[in-house]
């Protein structure tokens, strides 16, 4: 089982909710005395909520990625942010550890996108549901977002710091939940996603007529099959390899294999897009390679195209590991090494002879753009925004 790192206290009574689902989810996959192995870093949510309403979100970003460096430092494999508002800073966090980070957006939107519903609604605090930072995260993997009105985000807004962050549950306010739920529904939206970590202590999946998105409970069990996912696997890291040395080359030797026996014509690497040795090192690009227990079973590697766009290019995972996180995995550290390298956006390009790597690019934020080369063995061009 992998260590979790969780980033809390926004607010605590939130995070105190994670613990519990994540040690109960733990052990009914587990059973007996199992429980989650976690890290917690818990800030003080007075100074967090006084940068949100000063709009000091850089510095907020700076704490939070210290609090990130601090979780990878003590062992955690990947991190959590235990909230929905400060995902605005996300991208500050990615840049600083070498762990990846489960974005609660893409997992709520996966959630959303698994029962057919397109057009969803979105309650939280005011920066989430008027922000673009989550809605356009939910928007990239083709969700429809309805928010409420201003009175009734005003109205949510003030439930969730006054009453909820502090403890206080109260019938009237999950009455009026219900009613701007409703009101969603009337606007359109075929669920409603629980966009604030404190939101599912007040309203149940009965308080609406649709399917109700709980992120807290979903983003735990996305952690809880992620942790899992590895512990067959024994011990997991993702290694800065030089590009042309003898491994990457076994590795991108058993890669071009794979495509010659999977795509219809067979696969000449002399006729792809060139992806040349000195650019895939730093500071031009970064090529890791993933051990299992020392053997490498992956690698990955990454170019800056410009200055601030980067581009992914030889993602392959050995099938014996394939479906246990490791190639989701890999594609955080390769945008956490992007960002490092100074780049914002990330593009790549795929085949759809490649099914199940367009559905991870398509499950972890991609959206689809025009051509941005003529890679004769490209199908799909996909572009990821990393802030
Ligand atoms: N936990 C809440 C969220 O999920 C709100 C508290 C905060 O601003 O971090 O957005």
């Amino acid at each position: 089982m992998q260590t979790i790192g969780l980033i809390g206290g926004m607010s605590w009574q939130s995070s105190a909710e994670y613990y519990r689902v994540l040690n109960e989810l733990v052990r009914e996959k587990l059973g007996g005395l199992h429980s989650a192995r976690c890290l917690l870093y818990s800030v003080d949510f007075a100074e967090i909520e006084q940068l949100q309403t000063t709009g000091a979100w850089e510095e907020a970003g700076h704490l939070l990625a210290a609090a990130g460096q601090s979780l990878e430092d003590a062992g955690a494999d990947f991190l959590l942010l235990c909230t929905n508002t400060m995902h605005k800073v996300a991208d500050a966090i990615e840049a600083a550890v070498s762990i990846p980070l489960v974005h609660i957006a893409d997992v709520a939107a996966e959630a959303v996108r698994g029962t057919g519903v397109t057009r969803v609604g979105l309650l939280g605090t005011a920066f989430t549901m008027e922000q673009s930072f989550y809605r356009d995260r939910l928007a990239r993997h083709g969700l429809e977002v309805v928010v409420p009105s201003a009175t009734d985000r005003m109205v949510v807004h003030r439930i969730i710091y006054e009453e909820l962050c502090m403890g206080v549950i109260r019938e009237e306010s999950r009455e009026a939940h219900r009613a701007i739920i409703d009101r969603l529904v009337a606007a359109g939206a075929e669920g409603v996603v629980l966009g604030c970590t404190e939101l599912e202590l007040l309203v149940r999946a009965d308080d609406a007529p649709v399917p109700v998105f709980a992120t807290t409970r979903l983003h735990a069990a996305a952690a809880v099959d992620l942790a899992l996912a590895s512990r067959a696997e024994g011990h997991l890291e993702l290694v800065e390899t030089p590009p042309e040395s003898e491994v990457a080359a076994q590795l991108l030797a058993r890669y071009y294999e794979e495509l010659n026996a999977r795509f219809p014509g067979g696969f000449d690497v002399d006729r792809t897009v060139a992806a040349p040795s000195a650019e895939l090192r730093p500071p031009s690009g970064s090529f890791l390679t993933v051990r299992l227990d020392g053997r490498a079973i992956g690698c990955g590697a990454v170019r800056k195209l410009d200055e601030t766009t980067a581009e992914i290019k030889r993602m392959w995972i050995d099938p014996a590991v394939r479906g246990r996180g490791v190639g989701r995995r890999l594609l955080a550290a390769l945008e956490s090494a992007a960002a490092r390298l100074g780049c914002r956006l990330v593009r790549l390009d795929t085949s759809s002879h490649l099914p199940e790597a367009l559905g991870l690019y398509r499950s972890t934020g991609y959206s689809e753009i025009l051509p941005y080369n003529d890679n004769c063995y490209a199908h799909h061009w996909l572009e990821k925004s990393l802030g």
